[in-house]
């Protein structure tokens, strides 16, 4: 039985997290629930899955949750702000932590829950960008388990199940493509943001989705795959693969090469981190081989002339130190930008080159703290905001 805080739990990885448990409620208890504003959807959540704790980073929404749920009878603290989110990370009743928030915002907690020996379930990709060199060896210290979610990363860790580290020879990562996949630089000037939010293969939050769109979110997952498998980046190739069947690839030495293989659901990545090592029942459908839809399975290069952001992750892979927190701070702030309409599509790319070459003098040889990493994600928003104000 796991006992799961879930930050971010309205969101699709959140919403995901808590299908798994309704699937085996004897399997797993609530005991926090966290999101950013969306207190509707949470309020729900609270009478379905009855958590000790639940915060809500706005504080005028966690007020009016609260005063519902006392009207109601229900017992539930309720936290807000930053702190809300550490509150119920380090639950004493909890032992996993369910890292469903986007964004840079879930590093802090999933630092406070290592510290205080819980397991990590995660998502949130943005975390280990930006901290995998001090969340990694914290996790290693303390003995707790890092249990990858985003699917990438859970095929490559069921690939490695009972290998030795020092016989993985390369990555593959695959990649849908996104929704632009074939385009040249001139098309990518006049695609709508209509567009980019339609993910030919996955339905994800808005975030993840828009950095598929400009395939940031294969340059995150590249970073994110070094601090988890021990690998350097140049050791991680990407592969596209439209259909999103292969989940990733690995080669071995010998030169064997193993994949894992599914229908595009999180589902199943989320069950496989929750019930590690064991194996949990079968939700989503089923891999069919005979499906026609499924059994063309094709493979591409990807056009990092095209998708320049991937080529800026594997240089900010290379250089380590803050530069991946400063190229994630400045994406951020421009997917946030660009959702809000407020850039061009290439307003995205040109953000986050900029930052990246503005800030590079100053963040070179910084010792990695929490702090430091915070204050580069800090400076690095400020600038990228600059930069977007002057584009709009
Ligand atoms: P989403 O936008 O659907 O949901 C985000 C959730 O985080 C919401 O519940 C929101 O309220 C909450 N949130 C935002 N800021 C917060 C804060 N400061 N404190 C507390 N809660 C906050 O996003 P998503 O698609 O579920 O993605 C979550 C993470 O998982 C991202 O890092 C994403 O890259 C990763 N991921 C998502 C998918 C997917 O299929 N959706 C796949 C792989 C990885
Ligand atoms: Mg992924």
């Amino acid at each position: 039985m796991r006992r799961l805080s879930i930050l971010g739990s309205t969101g699709s990885i959140g919403k995901q997290t808590l299908e798994v448990v309704r699937n085996a409620p004897d399997d797993f208890t609530v005991e926090a629930l966290t999101c950013d504003s969306d207190i509707d959807t949470l309020y729900g959540q609270i009478k379905e899955f009855k958590p000790k704790l639940c915060s809500v980073v706005n504080e005028a929404k966690a007020a009016e949750l609260s005063k519902r749920l006392s009207a109601e009878g229900f017992s539930t603290e309720v936290c807000t702000g930053k702190e809300g989110n550490i509150t119920a990370a380090t639950l004493d009743s909890t032992d996993t932590l369910v890292g469903a928030i986007v964004g840079f915002a879930g590093l802090e907690p999933v630092y406070h829950a290592v510290m205080n020996g819980k397991d990590i379930a995660l998502a949130n990709k943005e975390t280990l960008v930006a901290g995998g060199d001090i969340i990694m060896p914290l996790i290693k210290e303390k003995g707790v388990a890092m249990l990858p979610i985003d699917s990438e990363h859970s095929a490559i860790w069921q690939c490695l199940k009972g290998e030795k580290r020092a016989d993985l020879e390369r990555i593959m990562i695959t990649a849908s493509g996104g929704p632009f996949r074939g385009m040249t630089r001139a098309q990518l000037e006049n695609v709508t943001l209509g567009d980019a939010l339609h993910h030919p293969t996955w339905n994800m939050g808005g975030k993840i989705t828009i950095d598929s769109s400009t395939m940031m979110n294969k340059g995150l997952e590249i970073i994110e795959a070094h601090h988890l498998f021990g690998i350097s980046v140049d050791n991680i190739d990407v592969v596209v693969h439209p259909q999103s069947v292969i989940h990733s690839m690995i080669k071995m030495k010998d030169g064997s090469v193993l994949a894992q293989l599914g229908r595009p659901s999180m589902i199943l990545p989320i069950e496989v981190a929750l019930y590690y090592p064991e194996r949990g029942t079968a939700i989503v459908e089923e891999f069919d081989p005979f499906d026609a839809a499924l059994s063309n399975l094709t493979f591409e290069r990807c056009d990092t002339e095209v998708f320049r952001l991937v080529e800026l992750a594997y240089e900010a892979g290379r250089r380590g130190g803050l530069v991946p927190t400063v190229m994630n701070a400045a994406n951020e702030s421009a997917v946030r930008a660009y959702l809000t309409g407020k850039i061009a599509f290439l307003g995205i790319e040109r953000t986050v080159f900029e930052t990246v070459e503005k800030m590079m003098p100053s963040i070179e040889n910084t010792a990695l703290t929490l702090e430091t990493i915070g204050q580069a994600d800090t400076d690095a928003r400020a600038y990228a905001d600059e930069l977007i104000n002057g584009m709009s």
